[in-house]
């Protein structure tokens, strides 16, 4: 909590001055100093949506690759591993070279608008190719990604990970499309798909004890980050034949059921490229059949990041329904058109009534879609009563990290309580086990029996002391609500 004091001057000239925090401050006079300030050290409660592809800082990956002996293709501004090939230049020397080091940053990331004369949609997507690292550097991102949240006060995420690639899209292919989801499923089982879930398994070993050792986990420097649950989706590519992203999808089934660390699936890559848009519904055919509408295995989808300048407009009515009605979705990652899906007032409610939450990632819309944080549709989602948490999607591309995502939300005319909301749903909505704090999620008045009254204390005691023990997700929200009083207390002082 050390980081809390630059804020409390910001508190002092922001809020009403004879209240007691139960008038929280007025973000919306905050100057963005003062706001960038207030919202560091605010407690964001959990990110939902964050590729751990997209996480990494262009200068570690720069640093990686130096390590590790990378090239870069000196046409592309990409990064190779083989320094065989024409036109490639080591690493190294673009570390050397500020010019360099600067053209290859521009090409990592979305800084420089119109760079190559590619949209931020274009520049964004095409991105991914040119970051490549080797694989052993995941747990280098991982350590990246989480010790940074912790450094935002915030100590919960799910990330979107994509293991074995090759072998389950080859197996795919191998497999092919057998007229129906049913049958296919049958076919790749068949075929041996789910054996490569202890290759994920030990995958996810790896990378993990990887962050650990970068973190220092366990020593007396270790790192903030080694305090922060993370948790792994399954994120599977819509591009290709359906049969190869189908592959991949029942691979995160197995997964799911095998590893605890890997808690749910994701569909994801430009949802308004070819495949994308002509598969759509074959895709959410496959995941109802996966996942039985949902019910087996927790489902977030990529659904409505899209805009009328990317598809046609027929194709903004109904990405969204689709992945709540027939894929049986828990969660919308983006849904930024559902205002323009056909009915949308019903399809809020039925969210709403359902608890069907979107992650809304505010300075990704503004970098890929183009959508200003003031016309963001999160106002619209707020009104309506759709839960709603707020997360980066890829913030070493954006160059962004969650606080900025929580700031641009005022401009959106989100309040200090919708704030506090939105955090509370990143652990609420989230897909850890067990039995949750509050009995009304996206309200917050009504904490579980056990814990009436005890929310925000120092330890739980009681049968609110066997909630916590028992429930991962109780664990978390309870975690949550200490930061939130200390962070409440230490700015109440400065009114
Ligand atoms: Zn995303």
């Amino acid at each position: 909590m050390k980081r809390i004091l630059p804020f409390l001057a910001a508190l002092a000239i922001a809020a009403p001055a004879s209240t007691a925090w139960g008038a929280a401050p007025d973000l919306a006079k905050m100057s963005p100093s003062d706001l960038a300030a207030f919202m560091l050290p605010f407690p964001k409660g959990g990110e939902l949506h964050n590729h751990l592809g997209g996480s990494t800082p262009a200068e570690d990956l720069l640093a990686w690759a130096v390590e590790d002996g990378l090239c870069v293709d000196t046409a592309e501004l990409a990064f190779r591993a083989s320094c065989a090939s024409d036109g490639v230049k080591p690493a190294a020397a673009y570390a050397a070279d500020e010019a360099l080091r600067s053209a290859l940053i521009d090409s990592l990331t979305v800084r420089h608008p119109g760079f190559r004369d590619r949209s931020g949609h274009d520049q964004f997507f095409t991105s991914f190719a040119r970051r490549r690292m080797l694989p052993k550097r995941d747990g280098d991102a991982l350590a990246e990604v989480l010790d940074g949240l912790a450094r935002q006060n915030t100590f919960y995420a799910e990330l979107m990970v994509t293991p074995q690639i090759v072998a389950s899209r080859g197996l795919g292919a191998q497999v092919g499309w057998k007229g129906d989801p049913a049958a296919t499923r049958a076919a790749l089982s068949e075929a041996g798909l789910e054996k490569l879930v202890p290759a994920i398994v030990s995958d996810t070993d790896a990378f993990e004890r990887r962050a650990r050792e970068v973190m220092a986990c366990g020593n007396l420097q270790a790192h903030p980050g080694c305090q922060v649950t993370v948790r792994y989706l399954f994120q599977a590519i819509r591009q290709g034949p359906p049969e190869q992203t189908m592959a991949q999808l029942q691979l995160g089934v197995a997964t799911v059921a095998a590893d605890k660390r890997w808690v749910g699936l994701q569909l994801v890559a430009p949802e308004d490229s070819a495949d994308a848009v002509k598969y759509y519904d074959v895709h959410m055919r496959i995941v109802a059949e996966l996942t039985d509408k949902g019910a087996k295995v927790p489902v977030a989808l990529h659904a409505g990041e899209l805009t009328a300048k990317l598809v046609p407009t027929r194709e903004l009515s109904h990405h969204v329904a689709d992945a709540v009605r027939i894929a049986g979705a828990r969660r919308i990652g983006h849904g930024t058109d559902l205002p323009q899906e056909a009915d949308a007032d019903a399809l809020a409610a039925e969210m709403a009534a359902k608890g069907v939450l979107v992650e809304v990632n505010i300075l990704s819309n503004a970098a890929i879609l183009e959508v200003k944080p003031e016309d963001h549709p999160y106002a619209w989602l707020r009104k309506k009563g759709v839960p709603a948490s707020l997360s980066t999607d890829d913030a070493g591309i954006t160059r962004t990290e969650l606080s900025h995502d929580y700031a641009a939300a005022v401009r959106n005319g989100a309040t200090y309580d919708d704030l506090k909301t939105a955090a509370r749903n990143g652990i609420a909505f989230s897909f850890l086990t067990g039995e949750g704090l509050w009995l009304d999620p996206n309200v917050y008045r009504k904490p579980a029996a056990a814990c009436a009254g005890q929310i925000g204390a120092e330890t739980p005691k009681g049968s609110c002391a066997d909630l916590v023990a028992r429930s991962d997700k109780a664990r978390e929200q309870w975690r949550h609500e200490r930061l939130l009083k200390a962070f409440e207390a230490q700015a109440s002082k400065a009114m």
